[in-house]
């Protein structure tokens, strides 16, 4: 590699990093994508410019429709399906890395780690690492895939000897790998890719119901690491440095969500330890009766009010109804109230999916808390708005055992003087577990699409 090469790629690398520091802070998240996209030119460039590219027709061709579908996709893609997208995205690097070890295992000249049948013993341990992990990736991804888009039902899939499986096939693939480095032989390369594809389903199936956006994340870190893999096998500094940032970022933001979900980092990590009580857990029927307002009221109610929290959900984003309740909050403002936003950190259905939202209809940075910041500030609050947000409020999630989402901290908007519910009906969340505040004295459904629910509260208290 050429001095000039590896000085844009060590550009690359530092813009990478001050990219994904940009990107930690809603506020400086534009300027973040704007150095990654930088830091992503310099690379693709230098990488162009490399004497080792034979032919540039093949990259072309390549580039041609991998931009078109992407492209395309990017344009069509709702902000509510991103999260079953990105998951998609990343069964491709599992994949890429497992097309990559192979052709190298084949080819190996082409990639300077000697002959066919006499690859040095370095080389087939970051080959088979990489195979194997772009392998779970691949599949484990798919079924992440799956379950997000509703093509593989949301409930964890548990079976007796489950984790002794798991436990098996895991020992099994490290045996394979030693093999392998000894013996260089290609049905070990394939046993390997297979049984890393069979414990990647196992071990996303049994992860069900509000435990999905930890997966999400953990994949992301796989990709990461995968892509690594690719670096070492194409002796590609900058990709191993891009993969291991992935990896450890995916690493990092998967811990931190485990703590927010007040889940074991390890039982994740492992296949969904725990899953089979997540399993025994279902959807209430509840004949109950709710008690239900209309906007009129709520805007009555919310004027008069000293202080209100507004908790988005997934539904505010399936409506975008962010605009409207910005302005909403501003006219509650201009009445006097103190009106801020407490965000759960699964709410929606990607990591930050509310603040990025709350950021696009410009709500103040100040007025959006995290769970820690204001979930004690419920008792004191006259309102608490609920808007297209069911689990993350769910008090089963504090008393229910045998509940899926048990374990998880929630806002506790119960604590709140009044608190209303703006959806469409009585549907569950993500999880299908029933929420038992609908049927609380304090509570008043507001039934309707989040933003016609704001618009109509808007026109109440324009009044
Ligand atoms: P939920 O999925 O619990 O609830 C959303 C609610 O929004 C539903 O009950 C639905 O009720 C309502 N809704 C849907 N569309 C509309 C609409 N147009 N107008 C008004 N309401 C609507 O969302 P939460 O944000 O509370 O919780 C997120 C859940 O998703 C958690 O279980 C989390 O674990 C999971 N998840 C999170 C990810 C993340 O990274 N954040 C990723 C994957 C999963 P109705 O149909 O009656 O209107």
């Amino acid at each position: 590699m050429s001095t000039l090469t590896t000085a844009a790629y060590l550009v690359s690398s530092v813009l990478f990093i001050l990219s994904l520091r940009g990107l930690s802070h809603p506020s400086t998240a534009r300027r973040g994508n704007f150095l990654g996209i930088l830091g992503m030119t310099i690379a693709i460039v230098t990488t162009l410019s490399n004497p080792g590219v034979l032919s540039y027709k093949e990259i072309g061709i390549a580039f041609l429709i991998g931009g078109l579908i992407g492209t395309s996709i990017a344009v069509k893609i709702q902000m509510t399906a991103l999260p079953q997208l990105v998951a998609a995205f990343h069964s491709l690097v599992g994949l890429a890395a497992v097309f990559v070890a192979a052709s190298a295992y084949y080819n190996p000249s082409a990639f300077n780690i000697g002959a066919v049948g006499s690859i040095p013993m370095g080389s087939l341990i970051e080959m088979s690492i990489g195979t194997a992990i772009g392998a779970v990736t691949f599949t484990g991804s798919i079924i992440a895939f799956g379950k997000l888009q509703g093509f593989v039902s949301g409930n964890p899939l548990v079976f007796k000897g489950q984790h002794f499986i798991n436990l098996l096939l895991g020992l099994g693939i490290i045996a394979l790998i030693v093999k392998f480095c000894i013996d260089q032989n290609q049905e070990l390369f394939w046993l390997i890719v297979f049984a890393s594809f069979v414990i990647g389903v196992l071990l996303i199936v049994p992860i069900g119901g509000a435990d999905m956006p930890v997966i999400v994340s953990m994949l992301n870190s796989y990709s990461g690491w995968a892509a690594a893999g690719i670096g070492f096998t194409l002796s590609n500094n900058l990709l191993i440095i891009t993969g291991a940032l992935v990896g450890s970022s995916g690493a990092i933001l998967s811990y931190i969500m485990c703590k927010g979900m007040n889940r074991s980092f390890l039982n994740v990590l492992l296949g969904g330890f725990g899953g089979e009580q997540a399993a025994s857990a279902g959807g209430v029927k509840d004949d109950r009766q709710a008690k239900q307002g209309n906007a009129a009221d709520a805007a009555f109610m919310m004027k008069n009010s000293k202080t209100i929290i507004i908790v988005p959900g997934y539904g505010m984003a399936v409506a975008q109804a962010q605009h409207a309740l910005r302005e909403m909050g501003d006219l509650l403002k201009a009445a006097g109230a103190e009106v801020r936003y407490a965000i759960h950190p699964v709410a929606g259905r990607m990591p930050g999916h509310m603040n990025v939202l709350l950021a696009e209809a410009n709500v103040p940075y100040d007025e959006v808390l995290e769970l820690d910041e204001i979930n004690r500030d419920f008792s004191e609050t006259d309102v608490a708005f609920v808007i297209g947000a069911n689990d993350v409020t769910n008090p089963a999630a504090k008393t229910d055992k045998t509940s899926a989402i048990y374990g998880m901290p929630i806002l506790d908007v119960e604590n709140a003087g009044q608190v209303f519910f703006v959806k469409r009906g009585m549907a569950s969340g993500y999880a299908g577990v029933q929420n038992e505040l609908f049927f609380r004295d304090n509570t008043l459904m507001l039934f309707g699409d989040a933003k016609k629910v704001c618009e109509d509260i808007i026109k109440g208290l324009e009044n």
